[in-house]
């Protein structure tokens, strides 16, 4: 059974006189606790697809299904609802609140689940180690390096334990080791929780990551590859 199901999507931007296809009646199913990455080159629709996926936006045309809800049928009450029951982000940009601790920002996500304030904490202090940084929890995001942000808001994302990750551009701002690190711990946390992870990139190194590749162009699916991870390795 396939936890996302897209059908016939289509997104058309309006620019002044004009219509812009961003995505082009794109369908496409998804399983349970596989890695899937959307790569194209800029401007292909992956974003607009990833924030159509997490009702971010709404579509011009078609149906998104995650976990047997139709997502372009809710409101922003069963929306925001949703996202935090089964859904967690990484942003390219972190997106940290800087006035805020390692430890609170990644309780965060709890505290809409009338979780008790003890066992918030030590949820997020036992994330905060799993992702290496069990020695920063009281640092604030201007006191931590780009690649120490990145594994507080992957902390962030997994603490729920939620079935869907998404992930557009993870590494964007980050070096080449540091990428590599980070694309290691999501895969690895996915994995472990038979989560749904998916990446956006325009990156063919990070894409081989995946379980399936949906290669992405013009606002539609090129051609959707399933990686075979042993024939990596050998290479
Ligand atoms: P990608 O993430 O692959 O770089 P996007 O999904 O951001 O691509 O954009 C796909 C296309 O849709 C681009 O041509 C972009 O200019 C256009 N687009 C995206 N968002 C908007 C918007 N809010 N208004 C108008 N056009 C948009
Ligand atoms: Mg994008």
């Amino acid at each position: 059974m396939s936890i996302i199901q897209i059908k016939s999507l289509t997104k058309i931007y309006p620019v002044g006189n004009e219509k812009v296809t961003a995505l082009d009646n794109i369908s496409l199913e998804m399983e349970k606790g596989k890695i899937y990455c959307l790569l194209g080159t800029s401007g292909s629709g992956k974003s607009t697809l990833l924030n159509m996926m997490a009702g971010l936006e709404k579509p011009t045309k078609g149906q998104i299904i995650i976990k047997n809800s139709h997502i372009e049928k809710m409101n922003e009450n069963q929306l925001a609802r949703f996202r935090q029951k089964n859904i967690g982000f990484v942003f390219q940009s972190y997106n940290l609140l800087p006035a805020f601790t390692a430890l609170e920002n990644v309780t965060l996500p709890l505290i809409f689940k009338k979780i008790p304030k003890r066992i918030r904490e030590k949820r997020a202090k036992e994330m905060l180690c799993a992702v290496g940084l069990k020695d920063r929890i009281k640092h604030t995001p201007a006191q931590m390096s780009g690649g120490q942000q990145q594994r507080v808001s992957i902390a962030r994302a997994f603490v729920n334990n939620p079935d869907i990750i998404f992930a557009d551009e993870p590494t964007g701002n980050l070096d080449t080791k540091t990428t590599l690190e980070m694309m290691d711990l999501i895969t690895k946390i996915s994995k472990e929780n038979n989560q749904t992870l998916i990446i956006v990139t325009h990156d063919l190194e990070i894409s081989e990551y995946a379980d399936v590749i949906i290669h992405i162009r013009d606002g539609k699916v090129d051609s959707i590859e399933q990686v075979n991870k042993k024939m990596i390795e050998k290479i």
